[in-house]
């Protein structure tokens, strides 16, 4: 018997925890993991897999109206919530099961409890009251929504933790937010014919990403009849008889029968018991680590969204590995953050890659920008009244591809191609030198000749 009950004692069995665990016991180390909710954590329980086939489901409705165009006749078709979430559940479950089975499998001890720090060493289980030692404690508590500053009638907002779970779907909505996780409910709910409106506090959603990803998913909302009200803010909820109101800033409100807040996520940090150890935590409590995920304790370290890096599934589990190689398989290497594709899975979808063209003005002294706005081939017979944009920022000095931004169908796919490209630091010669694949949306990218001059550009 070592001097602690476990090498290692993993708080939170989400993407990086998981991870972390199963690699760090493959190495050798006795390893322990505490869930205070669902093994699998947010990105299986409450986030990425379940909202992806929501967005399967919700794109049905388009494919049946798409589908006339192609001489398919079908009755009117109807829509049932309650059957998809019972399906979504079985998945969910199943995929649990199968976390579940893999950290058994490498022999990681499973608590299924919350878990807190007592000591530098020490954890205590809350709900069997039991006390461990571990020579290293990993944080991987993720996060939470957020639900801003406290207004009347709160408690009547749900959040994306809720939304998986409606009895019913909702024929009203109004969604808090515009990042990416409030956009894609939107399309979702908007896709099964919820009246939809997107409350947001900035002048435009999608903050940080591509100006022209940001205006053309605003015009594809708009004609999808999403509403986007910007620069207001939610004053209070009221409750009534037939649903709920929602009373804005400026006097004017909305009427919902579900009002979802999406305004950001905090990490899970509060009550961990941190202050035992000698842990720092930042600006909104996440855990301070360097680049080896370790924090300014000796003995704790922290991955993934609890964390203050970059809040993604496939980023956690690399820290996580990263973590387990480095502290206990001997060898060490950190995650690396360049060029990690992203997508917005509205309708239509967004992927992206690289820098936005406002960022990239800042760090480059001269771009060549390239820029298509067109149909697609399935709308020219669907009818669909919606185009695709893609758009590729090049460093001119270099010529190196620096930015890759698409709307439209299949977006994250081609991004994620397109990642490895740039990653390993192609030129747009490169791009031009390749072959296309016809008929594609995504062959445009090899074949984009004519550099966009912005308009002032063309008169001057
Ligand atoms: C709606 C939504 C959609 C998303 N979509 C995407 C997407 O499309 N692509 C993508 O890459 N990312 C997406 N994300 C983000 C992604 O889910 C997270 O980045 C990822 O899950 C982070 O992993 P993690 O291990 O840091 O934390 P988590 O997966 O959140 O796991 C943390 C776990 O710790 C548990 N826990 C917390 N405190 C304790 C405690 N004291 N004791 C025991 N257990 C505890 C929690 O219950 C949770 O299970 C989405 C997130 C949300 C909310």
């Amino acid at each position: 018997m070592g001097k602690f009950d476990y090498d290692l004692f993993v708080i939170g069995a989400g993407s990086g925890g998981v991870r972390a665990a199963r690699i760090a016991a493959t190495h050798g180390a006795k390893v322990a993991i505490a869930e205070e909710f669902r093994i699998g954590g947010t990105c299986v329980i409450r986030g990425c897999v379940p909202k992806k086939l929501l967005v399967y489901a919700s794109r049905f409705s388009d494919e049946f109206e798409d589908a006339r165009g192609f001489g398919w006749r079908t009755g009117e078709p109807v829509f049932d919530w309650p059957t998809l979430i019972k399906a979504k559940d079985k998945e969910i479950a199943r995929l649990e099961g199968l976390y579940r089975a893999n950290l058994n499998k490498a022999g990681v001890s499973i608590f299924e409890e919350r878990a807190e720090i007592a000591g530098p060493n020490a954890i205590q289980l809350i709900s069997s009251n039991r006390s461990v030692t571990a020579g290293k404690i990993l944080v991987a508590t993720g996060g939470r929504p957020s639900l801003g500053d406290p207004i009347e009638g709160l408690h009547h907002v749900i959040t994306s933790n809720e939304v998986f779970d409606l009895k019913e779907l909702p024929r009203r909505i109004a969604i808090y937010g515009g990042g990416y996780i409030a956009v894609e409910f939107a399309g979702i709910l908007a896709g099964f014919g919820t009246d939809t409106t997107i409350v947001y506090r900035g002048d435009k959603i999608l903050r940080g990403f591509d100006e022209d990803l940001r205006d053309g998913l605003t015009e594809a909302y708009g004609k999808r009849g999403i509403r986007v009200m910007t620069n207001r803010t939610f004053a209070s909820i009221e409750k009534r008889d037939k649903g709920l109101i929602g009373h804005l800033d400026n006097g004017s409100s909305v009427k919902a029968d579900q009002i979802m807040f999406a305004i950001g996520r905090v990490p899970n940090t509060a009550d961990l018991g941190l202050e035992t150890t000698s842990a720092d935590c930042g600006w909104n409590g996440h855990v301070v680590v360097d680049d080896a995920s370790r924090s300014t304790a000796e003995t704790v370290y922290a991955v993934g969204d609890v964390t203050d890096r970059v809040a993604l599934t496939p980023v956690a589990i690399r820290e996580g590995h990263s973590f387990a190689d480095t502290t206990f398989g001997g060898k060490p290497w950190s995650a690396d953050y360049a060029m990690i594709p992203t997508a917005v899975f509205s309708t239509p979808e967004i992927g992206t890659v690289g820098l936005p063209q406002h960022l990239a003005e800042e760090r480059s002294a001269e771009l060549d920008i390239y820029k298509a706005t067109f149909p697609p081939l399935k709308a020219t017979l669907s009818g669909r009244d919606e185009k695709m944009l893609m758009k590729l920022i090049v460093d001119r000095q270099s010529d190196r591809v620096i930015g890759c931004h698409v709307l439209g169908e299949d977006a994250a796919e081609i991004v994620q191609m397109a990642a490895i490209a740039m990653r390993l630091g192609a030129t747009k010669a490169d791009f031009d030198a390749t072959m296309g694949l016809h008929p594609s949306a995504a062959e445009e990218f090899v074949t984009m000749r004519e550099r966009w001059i912005a308009p002032g550009e063309a008169a001057g």
